[in-house]
Protein backbone atom coordinates (compact mmCIF):
# COMPACT_ATOMS: atom_id res chain seq x y z
CA UNK A 1 0.00 0.00 0.00
CA UNK A 2 1.00 3.63 -0.76
CA UNK A 3 2.13 5.55 2.47
CA UNK A 4 0.42 8.06 3.34
CA UNK A 5 3.32 10.70 2.25
CA UNK A 6 4.88 8.67 -0.74
CA UNK A 7 5.16 11.33 -3.43
CA UNK A 8 4.40 9.47 -6.96
CA UNK A 9 2.22 11.44 -8.56
CA UNK A 10 2.72 15.37 -8.84
CA UNK A 11 0.99 18.38 -9.82
CA UNK A 12 2.03 21.32 -11.80
CA UNK A 13 0.59 24.76 -12.03
CA UNK A 14 1.43 26.98 -15.28
CA UNK A 15 3.52 25.27 -18.28
CA UNK A 16 5.61 28.47 -19.47
CA UNK A 17 9.43 28.65 -19.00
CA UNK A 18 9.72 27.18 -15.46
CA UNK A 19 6.58 25.51 -15.35
CA UNK A 20 7.48 22.96 -18.36
CA UNK A 21 10.64 22.91 -17.19
CA UNK A 22 9.70 21.54 -14.12
CA UNK A 23 7.49 19.00 -15.65
CA UNK A 24 10.23 17.93 -17.43
CA UNK A 25 12.73 17.01 -14.83
CA UNK A 26 9.57 15.21 -12.31
CA UNK A 27 8.72 13.00 -15.89
CA UNK A 28 12.79 12.20 -16.07
CA UNK A 29 12.60 10.84 -12.62
CA UNK A 30 9.74 8.21 -12.84
CA UNK A 31 7.25 10.68 -11.73
CA UNK A 32 3.17 11.09 -13.03
CA UNK A 33 2.97 14.94 -13.76
CA UNK A 34 -0.38 16.74 -13.93
CA UNK A 35 0.58 19.74 -15.86
CA UNK A 36 -2.13 22.54 -15.31
CA UNK A 37 -2.66 25.67 -17.60
CA UNK A 38 -5.69 28.03 -17.95
CA UNK A 39 -5.44 27.83 -21.96
CA UNK A 40 -5.08 25.35 -23.99
CA UNK A 41 -2.61 27.22 -26.59
CA UNK A 42 -0.45 27.89 -23.03
CA UNK A 43 -0.50 23.52 -22.22
CA UNK A 44 0.32 23.11 -26.00
CA UNK A 45 3.28 25.52 -26.11
CA UNK A 46 4.20 24.37 -22.82
CA UNK A 47 3.53 20.59 -23.90
CA UNK A 48 5.63 21.33 -27.33
CA UNK A 49 8.51 22.76 -25.29
CA UNK A 50 9.15 19.75 -23.54
CA UNK A 51 8.56 17.28 -26.14
CA UNK A 52 11.55 19.26 -27.64
CA UNK A 53 13.89 19.67 -24.92
CA UNK A 54 13.38 15.69 -24.12
CA UNK A 55 14.54 15.25 -27.89
CA UNK A 56 17.20 17.46 -27.70
CA UNK A 57 18.24 15.14 -24.43
CA UNK A 58 18.30 12.07 -26.20
CA UNK A 59 19.37 13.45 -29.36
CA UNK A 60 23.16 14.67 -26.98
CA UNK A 61 22.68 11.01 -24.98
CA UNK A 62 21.91 12.41 -22.01
CA UNK A 63 19.27 9.83 -21.83
CA UNK A 64 18.18 7.08 -24.34
CA UNK A 65 15.15 7.69 -26.67
CA UNK A 66 13.03 5.34 -25.21
CA UNK A 67 13.55 7.03 -21.87
CA UNK A 68 12.38 10.97 -23.25
CA UNK A 69 9.19 8.36 -24.76
CA UNK A 70 8.14 7.54 -21.63
CA UNK A 71 8.64 10.46 -19.75
CA UNK A 72 6.70 12.41 -22.04
CA UNK A 73 3.86 9.68 -21.62
CA UNK A 74 4.25 10.68 -17.97
CA UNK A 75 2.88 13.76 -18.55
CA UNK A 76 -0.93 14.53 -18.74
CA UNK A 77 -2.31 18.23 -19.86
CA UNK A 78 -5.40 19.55 -17.96
CA UNK A 79 -6.80 22.64 -17.91
CA UNK A 80 -9.23 21.67 -14.72
CA UNK A 81 -7.57 22.18 -11.83
CA UNK A 82 -9.80 19.93 -10.40
CA UNK A 83 -7.78 16.95 -11.95
CA UNK A 84 -5.11 17.47 -8.92
CA UNK A 85 -7.46 15.80 -6.63
CA UNK A 86 -4.89 12.69 -6.65
CA UNK A 87 -1.88 14.53 -6.49
CA UNK A 88 0.61 13.95 -3.85
CA UNK A 89 2.98 16.85 -3.98
CA UNK A 90 1.79 19.89 -5.88
CA UNK A 91 4.16 23.06 -7.28
CA UNK A 92 2.93 25.86 -8.46
CA UNK A 93 5.21 27.73 -11.25
CA UNK A 94 2.11 30.44 -12.64
CA UNK A 95 2.36 34.33 -13.56
CA UNK A 96 4.47 35.74 -10.76
CA UNK A 97 1.42 38.11 -9.45
CA UNK A 98 0.39 37.59 -6.00
CA UNK A 99 -3.37 37.79 -6.70
CA UNK A 100 -2.87 34.68 -9.32
CA UNK A 101 -0.96 32.94 -6.68
CA UNK A 102 -3.27 33.22 -4.07
CA UNK A 103 -6.34 32.29 -5.51
CA UNK A 104 -4.86 29.25 -6.81
CA UNK A 105 -3.21 28.55 -2.96
CA UNK A 106 -7.25 28.81 -2.45
CA UNK A 107 -8.28 26.17 -4.50
CA UNK A 108 -5.27 23.71 -4.14
CA UNK A 109 -5.91 23.83 -0.16
CA UNK A 110 -10.03 22.60 -0.98
CA UNK A 111 -8.97 20.31 -3.97
CA UNK A 112 -6.23 18.06 -2.75
CA UNK A 113 -5.79 15.95 0.28
CA UNK A 114 -5.11 18.10 3.81
CA UNK A 115 -1.58 16.08 4.00
CA UNK A 116 -0.41 17.03 0.27
CA UNK A 117 2.70 19.13 0.50
CA UNK A 118 2.23 22.56 -1.54
CA UNK A 119 4.98 24.44 -3.18
CA UNK A 120 5.32 27.60 -5.08
CA UNK A 121 8.56 27.82 -7.11
CA UNK A 122 7.95 31.95 -6.75
CA UNK A 123 10.94 34.19 -7.14
CA UNK A 124 10.22 36.75 -4.70
CA UNK A 125 6.45 36.52 -3.14
CA UNK A 126 6.47 35.63 0.33
CA UNK A 127 5.88 32.03 1.29
CA UNK A 128 4.58 33.31 4.84
CA UNK A 129 1.55 35.02 2.91
CA UNK A 130 0.98 32.36 0.67
CA UNK A 131 0.87 29.96 3.33
CA UNK A 132 -1.41 31.56 5.14
CA UNK A 133 -4.44 31.40 2.43
CA UNK A 134 -4.09 27.96 3.14
CA UNK A 135 -5.62 25.71 6.11
CA UNK A 136 -1.98 23.62 5.92
CA UNK A 137 0.61 26.70 6.49
CA UNK A 138 2.72 23.67 8.09
CA UNK A 139 2.60 22.31 4.06
CA UNK A 140 3.57 25.17 2.57
CA UNK A 141 7.13 25.73 0.86
CA UNK A 142 9.03 27.40 -2.03
CA UNK A 143 10.82 25.30 -4.03
CA UNK A 144 12.75 27.92 -6.70
CA UNK A 145 14.12 26.02 -9.44
CA UNK A 146 17.01 27.55 -11.73
CA UNK A 147 16.16 28.58 -15.45
CA UNK A 148 16.62 26.54 -17.49
CA UNK A 149 15.57 23.73 -15.00
CA UNK A 150 16.52 20.58 -16.61
CA UNK A 151 20.27 22.09 -17.05
CA UNK A 152 20.65 24.20 -13.69
CA UNK A 153 21.87 22.30 -10.48
CA UNK A 154 20.33 24.63 -7.62
CA UNK A 155 17.04 24.01 -6.15
CA UNK A 156 16.84 27.09 -3.74
CA UNK A 157 14.12 25.67 -0.54
CA UNK A 158 12.20 28.04 1.45
CA UNK A 159 10.84 27.64 4.61
CA UNK A 160 7.57 29.85 5.24
CA UNK A 161 7.89 31.09 9.12
CA UNK A 162 4.99 28.24 9.55
CA UNK A 163 7.11 25.61 7.41
CA UNK A 164 7.28 21.93 9.53
CA UNK A 165 10.28 20.37 9.79
CA UNK A 166 8.86 17.64 8.10
CA UNK A 167 7.61 19.94 4.97
CA UNK A 168 11.70 20.94 5.21
CA UNK A 169 12.30 17.37 4.67
CA UNK A 170 10.04 15.44 1.98
CA UNK A 171 10.77 18.39 -0.59
CA UNK A 172 14.78 18.47 0.58
CA UNK A 173 14.55 14.91 -0.28
CA UNK A 174 12.38 15.46 -3.46
CA UNK A 175 15.12 17.99 -4.87
CA UNK A 176 17.72 15.16 -4.37
CA UNK A 177 15.68 12.40 -6.19
CA UNK A 178 15.47 15.21 -9.33
CA UNK A 179 19.66 14.83 -8.72
CA UNK A 180 19.42 18.78 -7.79
CA UNK A 181 20.88 20.19 -5.11
CA UNK A 182 18.66 21.74 -2.41
CA UNK A 183 20.29 24.61 -0.52
CA UNK A 184 17.93 25.81 2.53
CA UNK A 185 17.10 29.61 3.21
CA UNK A 186 14.48 31.31 4.89
CA UNK A 187 11.74 33.80 3.84
CA UNK A 188 13.08 37.21 2.98
CA UNK A 189 12.68 39.19 0.19
CA UNK A 190 14.29 37.96 -2.92
CA UNK A 191 15.36 35.06 -0.82
CA UNK A 192 19.26 34.40 -1.14
CA UNK A 193 19.60 34.19 -4.85
CA UNK A 194 17.83 37.16 -6.02
CA UNK A 195 18.66 39.40 -3.23
CA UNK A 196 22.27 38.98 -4.09
CA UNK A 197 22.23 38.73 -8.10
CA UNK A 198 19.91 41.80 -8.65
CA UNK A 199 21.52 44.60 -6.61
CA UNK A 200 24.34 43.49 -8.89
CA UNK A 201 22.26 43.56 -12.41
CA UNK A 202 21.22 47.20 -11.09
CA UNK A 203 24.82 48.74 -10.09
CA UNK A 204 25.67 47.12 -13.45
CA UNK A 205 23.08 49.39 -15.40
CA UNK A 206 23.97 52.86 -13.15
CA UNK A 207 27.21 52.45 -14.76
CA UNK A 208 26.20 52.14 -17.63
CA UNK A 209 23.84 54.14 -17.66
CA UNK A 210 26.40 57.10 -16.06
CA UNK A 211 28.82 56.67 -18.41
CA UNK A 212 31.30 54.53 -16.66
CA UNK A 213 31.34 51.96 -19.41
CA UNK A 214 29.52 51.05 -22.25
CA UNK A 215 27.32 47.46 -21.73
CA UNK A 216 30.10 45.78 -23.72
CA UNK A 217 33.09 46.61 -21.29
CA UNK A 218 31.08 45.87 -18.28
CA UNK A 219 30.10 42.58 -19.22
CA UNK A 220 33.69 41.70 -19.89
CA UNK A 221 35.26 42.84 -16.55
CA UNK A 222 32.38 40.33 -15.17
CA UNK A 223 33.29 37.16 -17.88
CA UNK A 224 37.50 37.49 -17.70
CA UNK A 225 37.59 39.36 -14.44
CA UNK A 226 35.57 37.29 -11.97
CA UNK A 227 35.25 34.17 -14.50
CA UNK A 228 31.05 34.86 -14.79
CA UNK A 229 30.03 32.86 -17.83
CA UNK A 230 28.09 35.73 -18.86
CA UNK A 231 28.22 39.45 -17.64
CA UNK A 232 25.13 41.38 -15.55
CA UNK A 233 23.50 43.15 -18.43
CA UNK A 234 23.96 40.17 -21.24
CA UNK A 235 22.13 37.92 -18.02
CA UNK A 236 19.56 41.00 -17.43
CA UNK A 237 18.54 40.43 -21.09
CA UNK A 238 18.24 36.68 -20.68
CA UNK A 239 15.98 37.23 -17.50
CA UNK A 240 14.00 40.14 -18.56
CA UNK A 241 14.38 43.70 -17.84
CA UNK A 242 10.67 43.46 -17.09
CA UNK A 243 10.99 40.80 -14.47
CA UNK A 244 14.44 42.23 -13.42
CA UNK A 245 12.72 45.61 -12.08
CA UNK A 246 9.84 43.71 -10.47
CA UNK A 247 12.49 41.64 -8.25
CA UNK A 248 13.81 45.35 -7.38
CA UNK A 249 10.59 46.57 -6.69
CA UNK A 250 9.92 43.33 -4.09
CA UNK A 251 13.29 43.90 -2.50
CA UNK A 252 12.80 47.93 -2.33
CA UNK A 253 9.18 47.37 -0.79
CA UNK A 254 10.41 44.18 1.65
CA UNK A 255 13.33 45.93 2.58
CA UNK A 256 12.03 49.57 2.39
CA UNK A 257 15.74 50.72 2.11
CA UNK A 258 17.09 52.99 -0.32
CA UNK A 259 19.79 50.86 -1.63
CA UNK A 260 17.47 48.75 -3.75
CA UNK A 261 16.34 51.44 -5.52
CA UNK A 262 15.78 50.36 -9.32
CA UNK A 263 18.17 52.21 -12.08
CA UNK A 264 16.32 54.61 -13.57
CA UNK A 265 17.92 53.55 -16.77
CA UNK A 266 15.86 49.85 -16.30
CA UNK A 267 12.66 51.68 -15.50
CA UNK A 268 12.96 53.76 -19.18
CA UNK A 269 13.80 50.60 -20.91
CA UNK A 270 10.84 48.72 -19.25
CA UNK A 271 8.47 51.44 -20.37
CA UNK A 272 9.99 51.34 -23.72
CA UNK A 273 8.97 47.91 -24.29
CA UNK A 274 12.85 46.97 -24.29
CA UNK A 275 12.55 43.73 -22.02
CA UNK A 276 15.72 41.76 -23.49
CA UNK A 277 15.94 39.03 -25.60
CA UNK A 278 12.24 38.11 -25.38
CA UNK A 279 11.57 41.46 -27.27
CA UNK A 280 14.51 41.08 -29.22
CA UNK A 281 16.32 44.62 -27.60
CA UNK A 282 17.52 44.84 -24.37
CA UNK A 283 21.17 46.23 -23.77
CA UNK A 284 21.40 44.33 -26.71
CA UNK A 285 19.91 43.98 -29.83
CA UNK A 286 18.62 40.36 -30.77
P1 LIG B 1 5.79 32.29 -17.73
O1 LIG B 1 5.10 33.56 -18.00
O2 LIG B 1 6.72 31.71 -18.76
O3 LIG B 1 4.72 31.14 -17.38
C1 LIG B 1 3.68 31.33 -16.48
C2 LIG B 1 2.53 30.44 -16.94
O4 LIG B 1 1.54 30.39 -15.91
C3 LIG B 1 1.83 30.98 -18.21
O5 LIG B 1 1.86 29.99 -19.22
C4 LIG B 1 0.39 31.24 -17.73
O6 LIG B 1 -0.59 30.93 -18.72
C5 LIG B 1 0.29 30.29 -16.55
N1 LIG B 1 -0.76 30.61 -15.59
C6 LIG B 1 -1.15 31.83 -15.15
N2 LIG B 1 -2.16 31.71 -14.27
C7 LIG B 1 -2.41 30.37 -14.15
C8 LIG B 1 -3.34 29.60 -13.41
N3 LIG B 1 -4.24 30.19 -12.61
N4 LIG B 1 -3.31 28.26 -13.54
C9 LIG B 1 -2.43 27.66 -14.36
N5 LIG B 1 -1.53 28.34 -15.10
C10 LIG B 1 -1.51 29.68 -14.98
O7 LIG B 1 6.56 32.51 -16.34
P2 LIG B 1 7.80 31.69 -15.75
O8 LIG B 1 9.05 32.40 -16.10
O9 LIG B 1 7.64 30.25 -16.06
O10 LIG B 1 7.59 31.93 -14.19
C11 LIG B 1 6.71 31.16 -13.42
C12 LIG B 1 7.08 31.30 -11.96
O11 LIG B 1 8.44 30.88 -11.77
C13 LIG B 1 7.02 32.73 -11.42
O12 LIG B 1 6.59 32.68 -10.09
C14 LIG B 1 8.46 33.20 -11.51
O13 LIG B 1 8.77 34.20 -10.59
C15 LIG B 1 9.19 31.92 -11.17
N6 LIG B 1 10.58 31.82 -11.63
C16 LIG B 1 10.94 32.24 -12.89
C17 LIG B 1 12.26 32.09 -13.32
C18 LIG B 1 12.70 32.49 -14.69
O14 LIG B 1 13.90 32.60 -14.92
N7 LIG B 1 11.80 32.68 -15.65
C19 LIG B 1 13.21 31.50 -12.45
C20 LIG B 1 12.80 31.06 -11.19
C21 LIG B 1 11.49 31.23 -10.80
Amino acid sequence: MQAVNEIRNVGVIGAGTMGNGIAHVFARSGYQVVLCEVEQRFLDRGLEALRKNLEREAAKGKISTDDAQASLARVTGVLDRERLADCDFVIEAATEKFDIKKAIFTDLDRITRKEVILASNTSSISVTKLANVTSRPDRVIGMHFFNPVPIMKLVEVIRGMATSQETYDQVRDLAGKLEKTPIEVNDAPGFVSNRVLMPLLNEAMYAVMEGVATPEAVDEVFRLGMAHPMGPLTLADFIGLDVCLDIMRVLQDGFGDPKYRPCPLLVRMVDAGWLGRKSGRGFYQY
